[in-house]
């Protein structure tokens, strides 16, 4: 399995940041880009250690290190150990996350500048993307935003825009059940999938994602954004 950090100047915006993958996950999105890493569960000491080789030796090159995966929050203490890393060299962490263990989350927000996190589809229609999801969807993803928010932390919520698996009325559902300071939608890519059936399906075109964001009133989400392919990153309104 392949844990290398990845240096990447578009995950963190406007820095240049390394992200950290951690393996396995504890939910099964068809359209998952990184399918080899969610079957794996554990970091070995030599990996762990490893990883944080490649902080120290690069830490005058980057602004921030971002977890993700996989799911991070399923290894705490190892993240912990990359925070307290960070944090000695005065870097800012982003944490990429499923929403799903606010119980994990609340010991860790203190340290975090920045939560990207993924809202499947309606918070009462995960069957609709993962065969494996817990029952109370809608009471974890809720706690996750009130425990981030609470913490002045910046959340950016994101859904990957599946065409055949979402609707433009679940995008609309979705953006009424949250609250949080920018809301992503995001072009499905079918180069790598979970569910290779998904191979097989159109990408969907950046200005029907760019219309499905236009159509929706909302006040409460202070910024829209698309990321497609073709675009990358664009403000929509
Ligand atoms: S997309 Fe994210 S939450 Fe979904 S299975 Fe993959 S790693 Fe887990």
């Amino acid at each position: 399995m392949n844990i290398e950090p990845v240096y990447s100047s578009l995950d963190y915006p406007k820095k240049m940041a390394l992200v950290l993958f951690t393996p396995g996950c504890d939910i099964r999105c068809k359209f998952c880009h990184n399918p080899q890493l969610i079957k794996y569960d554990t970091l070995n000491k030599m990996e762990v250690e490893l990883i944080k080789d490649e902080v120290d030796e690069n830490i005058d090159f980057i602004d921030a290190i971002v977890l993700s995966g996989g799911e991070p929050l399923l290894h705490l203490d190892v993240i912990k150990q990359f925070i307290a890393q960070a944090k000695d060299a005065d870097l800012l962490i982003k944490l990429d996350t499923n929403g799903l263990h606010p119980d994990k989350l609340i010991d860790v927000i203190d340290d975090i500048d920045y939560v990207a996190m993924d809202i499947k589809a309606p918070l009462d229609k995960y069957y609709k993307i993962t065969d494996i999801y817990p029952n109370d969807v809608k009471e974890r993803i809720e706690k996750s935003i009130d425990i981030i928010l609470s913490h002045d932390v910046f959340l950016e919520c994101r859904t990957t825009y599946v065409p055949g698996l979402l609707t433009p009325e679940d995008v609309e559902t979705i953006v009424s059940q949250i609250r949080c300071n920018q809301y992503t939608l995001q072009q499905f890519r079918n180069r790598a999938t979970y569910d290779v059936s998904l191979l097989s399906v159109d990408e969907p075109n950046p200005e029907e994602l760019h219309d499905i964001l236009m159509s929706i009133d909302t006040n409460h989400i202070p910024s829209l954004h698309l990321k497609s392919g073709q675009f990358g990153n664009q403000k929509i309104k």
